[in-house]
Formats: C-alpha cells, structure tokens, sequence
C-alpha cells in the first residue's frame, strides 16, 4: 500500500523526511535503500518518494530505518510510572517503542489504576501489560503455600476478567518465585480459561530450567492446550552444568506442540548469562511461605534451619 503510494507521480509533503538510510521494514525481506516520510503521526511514503513540501529533513545515511522494536521481556513496571523515568529515554534510543511488563508474575494487578497512572506520568512508550498471576495470588491469598478455597478462586478469575478487560494482554506466570509456585497446573489453568475467553495469551517463566526443564516445557504447553490460549516460553533457558543440552529436547517439545496446531513461541537472551533475586534461587520456597518473619523463625528452629541451610547450599552448586 506505502509503496503503491510512492509510486503515484503526486509529490508527498511531509512534517518529517527520514533521507537516505538503509529500510528495514519488518517484514523480513532484506534492508533496501530509501526515505521514509512522515505527515501527522502517520508514515505516508517508504522507499524512493517524490517529495513536494518537507519541514524537517533528518539525514540517515548509513543508518537502519525500522519500525520501533518491541521489549518482549521488561521489568520496569515501576520506572514506567514514575515521572522520573517515565520518558523511557533508555528504551527509546535502543529503538523500542513498545515495551511488555507484568512479566515473570510479577507487577500491577489492578490494570485500570495501572494505566491511569501510565496516562499521568506521560508514559514515552507504548505498553502493553500481562496480569502477572504471583502478584494476583498474592493479592488473594497473601504466600499460603496451599490450594485455593473456591471463594479464593472465583475471586482470582474475577479480578482475572477485570484485568483483561481493563487491557491487559494476558497473563504471565513466575513459577519458581513466592507465591506464584505454589500454585498448581491445575489452578493455571483454571485461571487461563479466563484469560483465554479474553483473548489473552499465557506468558511463562517456567517452574524449572534445569534438570526438570522438559517438564516444566510439558506444563507451560499442558496450559495452554487445555485453557486454549497461545503460551509464550520467557527468555527461554537451561541454567546449571546438570542442566547442559536439555536445551534442544525443549526446542523440540515446542516444535512438536507447533507442528500440532498449537501456538508455542518462546523468547531468548542474546547472552549466557542471566539474572534473578537471590531468595528465589537459593533458599527453599517452601521456607518462604508466610514471609520474612516466618522465615527467620524457620531458620531459628533446629530441624527447619538445617534443612534450609542444606538445601541452600544444594541450590549454590547447582548454579556453577
Ligand atoms: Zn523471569
């Protein structure tokens, strides 16, 4: 359609004249040389443009000319709304123009008040947020580590409808953090119905990326097949020497789920390294369970504290 445009002899006027760089548009199709014209906030010619008036003519020789990335994987659900940092500068001048947060079960609950607070501090991206389903457990039922009563239940599905039609995008999962683990497969999946019938999609950090990594692929892809919703595999690992080439039975898994019909996409890091909280990977989640107090008093208790102190020291070598 653009390029249709740029081929009608009528010379484009533009507010913006991106000159001369190399586009890349998207699609997938090798970068070409051209301009990029811009009227309003809409692009009006891409390619080789017959010009009529031009405001601003920024030269981008030698320069990519592509439409804004997008940050799949973002944790600044806070930075987003504090005026301080709220122009997104840094994302912008990487080339992101829309960031996801609630990523990893974690972030925003309520999505109205979220966004109203976006609006306020004059957001400098777009957003697109997922119900992050630890804090939504949280918010219900605190960190028992135990099932859902019905009532508990029902009003995690209803505050899961609100979120999706507040506009969130879906719902994401941290299965290895405090409270988001204790939840079964089951309730997941409970809980994604509502996403799906809401047209969400199921964003995971798997409940393990290390020797149980097949199983926590099976569970993400489980999920998504019986609450009928596309699963997003988040930065997409294994982590720890006993862990080495389960990788590629994994990549499997999601191939087999596609070549089924399923919708299975994961995302990955462009580097070997990754980062998370040191209470989520060294100490027992089961020690967390009631917070920080009830933890100390764990790790007072003789038996408690021993077997904290084992495990943990467990979980420091598995990191090598
Ligand atoms: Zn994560």
């Amino acid at each position: 359609m653009l390029s249709g445009a740029s081929a009608l002899a009528e010379p484009i006027d533009a507010d913006v004249l991106l000159q001369g760089g190399t586009i890349v548009d998207g699609t997938g199709k090798p970068g070409y040389p051209g301009d990029v014209a811009i009227k309003g906030n809409k692009i009006v010619g891409v390619g080789k443009l017959e010009l009529g008036k031009v405001a601003l003519t920024v030269d981008c020789k030698g320069l990519v000319i592509a439409p804004g990335f997008i940050d799949l994987h973002n944790h600044s659900d806070r930075q987003v709304i504090d005026p301080q940092t709220s122009g997104l500068v840094n994302y912008l001048t990487q080339g992101c123009t829309t960031i996801v947060t609630g990523n990893c079960g974690a972030g925003p609950v309520d999505v109205e008040e979220y966004h109203r607070k976006l609006a306020e501090a004059g957001v400098g991206a777009n957003i697109a947020h997922l119900l992050p389903q630890g804090s939504l457990r949280s918010s219900v039922m605190g960190t028992a580590l135990r099932d859902p009563s019905n009532e508990e239940l029902e009003e995690m599905k209803r505050l899961t409808k609100k979120a999706m039609q507040d506009g969130a995008w879906g719902m994401s999962t941290g299965l290895i953090y405090v409270p988001g683990t204790y939840a079964k497969t089951e309730e997941l999946i409970e809980i994604a119905k509502v996403v799906s019938q809401n047209n969400g999609i199921y964003a995971s950090h798997i409940r393990n990326e290390g020797t149980n990594l097949l199983a926590a692929v099976d569970e993400a892809l489980r999920i998504g097949k019986e609450a009928e919703l596309p699963v997003h595999i988040s930065h997409f690992k294994y982590s720890g020497r006993d862990a080495w080439g389960l990788v590629r039975r994994a990549v499997e898994q999601i191939e087999t789920a596609r070549a089924q019909g399923q919708v299975a996409t994961a995302d990955q890091y462009p580097y070997i390294a990754s980062s998370t909280s040191l209470d989520a990977t060294i100490i027992p989640t089961w020690a967390l369970a009631g917070g920080r107090k009830a933890l100390i008093e764990r790790l007072d208790d003789p038996k408690q504290g021993a077997r904290i102190r084992q495990t943990m020291t467990e979980n420091l070598k598995k990191r090598n």
